[in-house]
């Protein structure tokens, strides 16, 4: 086999890229490197190369690659490379600094690994694979070394290749005299052998189709994991758990056609030391031709890539598990990648928070996906940590987001964490992210409702159902006077005073059961001990399962209103005593009962414990006020006061006739320093509080004065005062009232006194011509004589029965008419009545309706008579219109009921009251007839004075009824 054939089969299978740099640029290019590229070594020497670099990758690479070479360390770095295809593979570069013999810097040695797809977020295995890989290039290099290929020399690129071409002639001859002699053979062998066993990578050579072993270097042995002993057996013996896997049919394949074949990541089934394993290889079959081109045998180069391939694998189940944690994540979370921050992967609950279809956002750059997201300091905290390596955390961040259309503000606990490769370069950001919009609502709401109960004037109090205070307001603090530190944590009998201890028992009753106790009105005690009436609304507090844990109660402080209620209570009683008095005082028309009421009402209104009414006597020189009346208890105490303290208090204070009140009598100093108490009585009056108010006519003249007094100081107020003020006020109104009645009183009497008397001088010549007509009717005339005489006579006997009227009058004042009772036909009376009005008047028909027969009764059948033709004489005189008037009779046996009734004009209803009274007549409805007013009053009165009753049922335009009753026998 000719040498050059073989070191270019090696150097073209060597699984690795090698790259020499002699110094600092690039000199040398194994064939493997170039086939990676598809370029020739012209092209890629010097900086060629950097050419298939990724832009994006060449400055790191040359930066990293200065300071190695500046320090002249190793180092190791991926990159993207261009392959032959234009496709750019990642490649793990890892450089060595060279030496030579004499120790001086020389240079680097490079191996280049292609990890191909491998995902751009890292895992120290990988690196460990490279560690490996690289000791294998190290290796391959000493190997390459001893091969004359890498002796590049230091200066001149052309002399280096001078020198390749020269060792490739002396490969060449070498390979010559292989062929021709058998001892250059053994040496060429030798030289081979020993090239293929210190290969650092697996190594073999097989012959014949049957595939004899007849090189295995140490390298392939160890993987095989049979031994030593392989070489002159056949490859199937050797391998029997390969028969399966292809490999056979593989060789056997390169043997018949004389194509390699090369196998990538191949998974391999080898039974070491008896054992089952699993490893990958990239390996090569390569044909091995003789001169004529016959296939006489395979070489097999291979690298152990299972570290690498494992790491791959590793590397991507991590990334699968990093992106299924995401996934599954409770959370929202997302990968962003690269500057743009690329979506690379996002869990359903980012997507559902972000509010946009998955396709929207997933696989693009995230503001663009997200463009509402903008401008609200997301850009720079992502950029930041992807430029720096900061985390960064925001706490309850409101974010604006148009979510599923709607323009929403969420509320974020976030992270975004720098996303690094195995080298610890940011490649991107990760967010995690949780939605606290609930939390932060509720949180707001809570915060609200605490700084509403705090700011709230009604005192709010919280406790457990065990009734330990758990939240005490501002209001709380006032009202009660305990901070919120020495209340909260306290049991809230704190505030209860020990008599209504079970009260407590009975809210807390009340609130387990879950009900509300609204406005309980209650006493508390504050922390200075004053008891404090208020008014409890008290709610169980409720949690979020459901389950009540306490209770909260709004005080309210019910003082005001309690003293108003009370307050108001007692205006009301006085009000009620006020209306009493001034109605019973206003229809009263007796001074003295008027005074007597009045001093009793205010004396019990101001509470005084005396009361008295001085009358200021008019007509003396100077005002002397005497006791008029006095409430019960006070006439001991006023007369001991004497009346001359009273005037002299008056008169000193009173003068401006205004009402004057003493808080305290003796400290007053113009009563004080009056020295004519002391003359008086004891010298010191029996009371300290001290009121008089003046009491007006309404001319404005003084009538006198109410005197309030009190033992105890201050116990009258302004109130009372003013109070006193209105009701003497109204007083003076009856007073005066009174007075007039008086004075009409006195005037009547004086015209009773003169009808009394005129009518009694009228009687006699009444009668004496009356005596005369009746002569002088019995004497004979002529026609027309007879006829005057009958008028006369009529006019006379209206002229008595007036004058009778009157006289009864007079008498029914001074209770002098004299009734004569006998038994007698009330029937035949009224028959005889009606006859005599009858003959009077023949323009009216009177009907007289009765079942009885007679109707016997003890009665004045002469007055009877007279309200009998008083009742029918007005019964025609107030029914013009009319020409009928019914009289009915009804007889019982306890009593008679005799009504008259007329068609005529009748009687407003609101005048009917008055008719029964003295002189009053109804002039209005019938102006035009005449009369005194006094015929229904007399009838009344003897009606009356006979145990009956006169009454009238009257309606205007249709008539009225007069009825009148009276007992059988006077009772
Ligand atoms: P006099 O008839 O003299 O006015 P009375 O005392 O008899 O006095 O009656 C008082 C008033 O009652 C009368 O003025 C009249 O207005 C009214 N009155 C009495 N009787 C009748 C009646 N039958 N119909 C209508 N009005 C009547």
């Amino acid at each position: 086999m000719p040498m050059d054939e073989q070191v270019k089969i090696m150097t073209d299978t060597a699984p690795v890229m090698i790259w020499i740099a002699a110094p600092y640029k690039r000199s040398y290019f194994n064939a493997g490197w170039l086939r990676f590229t598809g370029r020739t070594l012209e092209q890629e020497q010097n900086d060629g190369w950097m050419e298939g670099v990724h832009p994006d990758d060449l400055e790191l690479y040359q930066e990293k690659y200065s300071a190695a070479f500046n320090a002249q360390t190793t180092f190791k770095m991926e990159f993207r490379l261009r392959r032959h295809d234009g496709v750019y593979r990642w490649v793990l570069d890892h450089g060595a600094p060279r030496y030579l013999d004499n120790g001086t810097f020389d240079g680097y040695t490079g191996s280049c690994f292609d990890i191909g797809d491998l995902p751009e977020f890292h895992r120290i295995e990988r690196t460990l694979a490279a560690e490996r890989l690289n000791q294998a290039y190290t290796r391959i290099k000493n190997l390459g070394e001893n091969l004359s290929l890498t002796n590049v020399p230091n200066d001149e690129l052309a002399a280096a290749n001078e020198e390749l071409a020269a060792a490739n002639e002396e490969l060449a001859a070498l390979n010559e005299e292989l062929t021709t002699t058998n001892e250059d053979l053994a040496e060429s062998e030798y030289k081979i052998r020993s090239i293929i066993s210190n290969a650092p990578f697996p190594i073999g050579v097989y012959n014949g189709r049957e595939m004899q072993i007849v090189e295995a270097n140490q390298a392939i042995m160890d993987v095989w994991g049979k031994g030593n002993n392989v070489v002159g057996k056949r490859y199937a013996e050797v391998l029997p758990e390969l028969e399966d896997q292809q490999i056979y049919e593989q060789l056997e394949a390169v043997f018949t056609t004389g194509i390699p074949f090369h196998a990538r990541n191949q998974r391999i089934e080898l039974t070491v030391d008896g054992q089952k394993k699993t490893f990958y290889f990239n390996y090569s079959f390569t044909p091995l031709k003789d001169r004529s081109g016959n296939v006489y045998g395979v070489m097999n180069t291979a690298a152990d890539v299972t570290d690498v391939v494992l790491a791959k694998q590793q590397v991507e189940q991590s990334e699968k598990t990093l992106y299924s944690m995401i996934r599954q994540a409770p959370v929202a979370m997302c990968i962003m990648m690269g500057p743009d921050f690329v979506v690379e992967v996002a869990n359903k609950r980012m997507i559902e928070l972000w509010g946009k279809p998955e396709s929207d956002v997933l696989h693009k750059p995230i503001f663009e996906g997200l463009p509402d997201a903008r401008g609200q300091g997301l850009e720079q905290w992502i950029d930041h940590v992807y430029r720096t390596g900061e985390s960064h955390q925001s706490f309850e961040q409101p974010v604006v987001l148009l979510r599923n259309g709607k323009l929403e503000t969420v509320y974020q606990n976030f992270v975004y964490e720098p996303y690094r490769d195995g080298n610890g370069k940011i490649i991107g950001v990760i967010a995690i992210s949780n939605d606290v919009t609930a939390q932060v609502r509720a949180k707001e709401r809570q915060a609200r409702l605490a700084a509403i109960v705090e700011s709230s004037d009604d005192t709010i109090v919280s406790k457990t159902l065990q009734g330990i205070i758990t939240s005490w307001n501002r209001a709380a603090v006032r009202m009660f006077g305990y901070t919120q530190e020495e209340a909260i944590g306290k049991h809230i009998s704190l505030i209860i005073p020990t008599s209504r201890l079970q009260e407590e028992e009975f809210i807390i009753g009340e609130i387990r059961a879950g009900n509300k106790v609204d406005h309980f009105e209650t006493v508390r005690v504050a922390k200075d001990g004053r008891e404090i009436p208020i008014s409890l609304s008290v709610s169980p507090i409720i949690d979020e399962q459901g389950t009540i844990i306490g209770a909260s109660k709004i005080a309210r402080d019910i003082t005001a209103q309690v003293a108003a209620q009370e307050s108001t209570r007692r205006y009301t009683e006085r009000l009620e005593i006020i209306n009493l008095m001034v109605k019973s005082v206003s229809e009263d028309l007796d001074l003295n009962k008027i005074l007597q009421k009045v001093t009793d009402a205010t004396t019990e209104l101001t509470g005084a414990e005396y009361g008295v009414f001085r009358y200021n006597q008019v007509g003396e020189a100077e005002p002397s006020y005497v006791l008029y009346t006095a409430s019960d208890a006070s006439r001991a105490a006023f007369e001991t006061f004497g009346i001359r303290s009273d005037i002299d208090v008056f008169q000193t204070l009173f003068t401006n006739n205004r009402a004057v009140r003493i808080d305290d009598l003796a400290k007053n100093p113009r009563y004080g320093t009056r020295t004519s108490a002391a003359d008086e009585t004891s010298g010191q009056p029996p009371f300290a509080s001290y009121l008089a108010v003046p009491v007006f006519s309404r001319s404005g003249d003084v009538i006198g004065g109410l005197f309030f007094g009190h033992a105890e100081p201050g116990k009258f107020t302004a109130n009372h005062e003013s109070l006193v003020v209105s009701i003497a006020s109204q007083t003076a109104i009856s007073i005066d009232n009174a007075k007039l009645y008086e004075e009409v009183k006195t005037l009547n009497d004086k015209k009773d006194e003169f009808i009394g008397l005129a009518s009694h001088e009228l009687k006699t010549p009444l009668t004496s011509v009356n005596a005369y007509l009746q002569i002088l009717a019995g004497m004979p005339t002529d026609d027309k004589g007879k006829q005057f005489i009958q008028k006369a006579l009529r006019q006379m006997k209206k002229l008595t029965t007036l004058v009778n009227d009157l006289l009864d009058i007079s008498k029914i004042e001074a209770g002098k008419l004299q009734l004569k009772i006998a038994e007698f036909d009330l029937k035949k009376l009224m028959e005889e009545a009606i006859d005599l009005i009858g003959h009077t008047n023949n323009k009216y028909r009177i009907f007289f309706d009765s079942s009885v027969k007679t109707c016997n009764i003890y009665s004045d059948s002469q007055r009877i008579e007279q309200v009998l033709i008083n009742l029918l004489t007005n019964a025609i005189k107030y029914s013009s219109g009319a020409d009928e008037v019914r009289v009915s009779l009804v007889c019982t046996s306890e009593e008679v009921k005799v009504g008259i009734q007329d068609f005529g004009v009748g009687i407003p209803s609101e005048k009917l009251p008055y008719i029964f009274s003295r002189f009053y007549r109804v002039e209005d409805v019938n102006p035009n007839i005449s009369g005194l007013g006094i015929g229904l009053y007399l009838s009344n009165e003897i009606i009356t004075r006979l145990d009956g009753k006169l009454w009238a049922e009257s309606e205007v335009g249709k008539g009225s009824t007069f009825w009148f009753t009276l007992p059988i026998k006077k009772r």
